[in-house]
């Protein structure tokens, strides 16, 4: 069997950065793609070539990308879509960005790059997913099931909406061999945590603890494998119980 190809948006650093380490572990030929050029702090042996520079809030240049990524893929099989790739801006101070604050270009750019240039993505890259009967994963949040005290109204609007496309591309794909799954997490180890998080685990994470990237890689791997192989439009919660 030829190596399997995963393109994962988002791969500069944090959750990411883990599942392209895990990813390789297992084998596989990994793409990425991120608005910076290359990224020093995801460094592995083929990192740089295999990076490709596009910034998702430009949607109109998705076809573009999806011609990049094209181009290299030597079978023309795309066997695993992460969408990671994802913003949480907040206002002055860090605060909260709720309705009121939040005006059209914040609600256009973070919708944008969170959830249409995920949809647009998929389906430039249908033809390649539906010729390797690939596995697409979405990266959603709890956030996007409730109301969090530091993430902003569009970013929880944004994820929601992401769960939504996950079952539509799960109805729409499934036809052709492709699953589509995503993944909520709660509390993860990365730059995009805000200052409070520690007390907010302890009341309200049943395991106290944050998660680390190296557990949500996890679960991103699970859901590509064949061990997920009847696993279609299913949303796994990966927050240590704090979602019950
Ligand atoms: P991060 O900020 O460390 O990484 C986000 C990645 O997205 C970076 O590689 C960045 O380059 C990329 N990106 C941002 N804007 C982009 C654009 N316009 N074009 C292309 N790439 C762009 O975040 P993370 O914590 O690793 O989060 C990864 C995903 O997990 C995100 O979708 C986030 O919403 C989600 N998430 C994270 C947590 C958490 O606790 N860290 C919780 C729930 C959900």
């Amino acid at each position: 069997m030829s190596t399997p190809y995963m393109l994962l948006t988002g791969a500069s650093r944090g959750i990411g950065h883990a599942t392209v380490k895990l990813f390789l572990e297992k084998g596989w030929r990994i793409l990425t793609v991120s608005r910076h050029p290359f990224s020093e702090e995801c460094r592995w042996p083929a990192a740089r070539e295999s990076h490709i520079q596009a910034d998702l809030e430009d949607v109109d240049g998705i076809e573009a990308l999806a011609e990049v990524v094209r181009q290299k893929l030597p079978e023309g099989k795309l066997a695993a879509l992460v969408n990671n790739a994802g913003i949480s801006p907040k206002g002055p101070g860090g605060s909260r960005l709720g309705i009121l604050d939040t005006d059209a270009d914040t609600w256009r750019h973070i919708l944008n790059v969170n959830l249409v240039s995920t949809a647009l993505l998929a389906r430039a890259l249908s033809p390649e997913l539906f010729a390797a009967k690939g596995a697409i994963v979405n990266v959603t949040s709890i956030v996007g099931s409730r109301v969090h005290p530091f993430a902003g109204v569009a970013y929880a609007a944004s994820k929601a909406a992401l769960a939504s496309l996950t079952r539509e591309m799960a109805h729409e794909f499934g036809p052709y061999g492709v699953r589509a799954n995503a993944i909520a997490p709660g509390e993860i180890s990365t730059d995009i945590l805000s200052p409070g998080t520690d007390q907010l685990v302890e009341a309200l994470v049943p395991m106290k603890r944050l998660g680390t990237t190296t557990e949500v890689a996890k679960t991103i791997y699970f859901l590509c494998s064949e061990e997920s192989s009847y696993i279609n439009g299913a949303e796994i919660h990966i927050n240590g119980g704090q979602h019950v």
